[in-house]
């Protein structure tokens, strides 16, 4: 699944792909895609619209449309967007196409059917649900030292599925959790409410640090026009974790093999040794 680094490429190549360009007609071909809404509802919402620009909140992906709404994308598993010219056909797995006014097209794919889609009025964005409860951004100034600090001394679990939880880390996946947690040097077992105050502050830049390498790694990529964000699916943009899928292999730090433990259903990677 696509983390929020791989997010956040794909909305900015969108963006520079799509924004500006008149929506001139939206055909939902699997119309479990956007359950919220008919097919002709779908499409009535959003043709004749013009993309202001296309941004994220957390993973999901937001095109704002012209005519006051908001259409979102989840790419979820395997969800993916191209941009097509008039000659091509559709790939298989196509289940959205939206024709625009450059005679371009904007496909999505979905080759696992877990995407999800929903136009929503811009003006009650923030109160939905995909979206209201989401936790400040990694990047935002919200996202503080009080902001952990506090968030943490409220919670029992583990730091591991803190840290998953959504609601009070934006957009921190698997995958850069256990990276963040290797850099802080705090265990993935530890209950969050335990963590040392003197630990936050690292562990608030370990995240920005996994996510800055990771977005940084994921712009050196040249963007191809057609598959929009390809080459960044999949395990993530690296592949030089430190522990993660590191099973056995020796820690960098302190040659110790690193461990793998499940919590929650989920391979966690860390240090029994740096971690603490
Ligand atoms: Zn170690």
């Amino acid at each position: 699944m696509p983390e929020l680094p791989e997010v956040e490429i794909v909305a900015r190549a969108l963006h520079n792909a799509v924004s500006g360009r008149k929506i001139c007609s939206a055909k939902l071909l699997r119309p479990r895609l956007a359950p919220g809404s008919t097919p002709d509802e779908f499409a009535r919402s959003l043709v004749n619209g013009r993309i202001n620009s296309v941004g994220r909140r957390g993973k999901n992906i937001l095109f704002d449309i012209d005519n006051g709404r908001t259409l979102l994308a989840h790419l979820r598993m395997s969800g993916r967007f191209m941009l097509l010219p008039p000659e091509s056909d559709d790939p298989k797995f196509t289940h959205a196409v939206f024709h625009l006014d450059d005679d371009s097209r904007l496909v999505f794919q979905d080759q696992r059917h877990f995407g999800l889609m929903k136009v929503i009025d811009s003006s009650r964005l923030s109160e939905d649900i995909a979206l209201a409860g989401l936790a400040p951004e990694p990047f935002s100034p919200e996202f503080s030292l009080g902001y952990l600090l506090r968030t943490l001394s409220r919670s029992n679990r583990s730091l591991k599925e803190f840290l998953l939880d959504q609601t009070k880390v934006c957009g921190l996946g698997n995958i850069y959790a256990a990276e963040a947690m290797f850099l802080a040097g705090i265990s993935p077992r530890r209950r969050a409410r335990n963590v040392p105050q003197r630990r936050i502050e690292p562990l608030v830049d370990s995240i920005r640090a996994v996510l800055s390498a990771a977005l940084a790694e994921a712009e050196t990529k040249t963007s191809d026009p057609v598959l929009i964000g390809e080459g960044i699916y999949g395990d993530g943009v690296r592949s030089d974790w430190l522990v993660y899928e590191r099973e056995g292999l020796p820690c960098s730090k302190c040659r110790a093999p690193i461990r793998r433990i499940r919590q929650s259903g989920r391979s966690t990677y860390f240090c029994s040794k740096c971690q603490r």
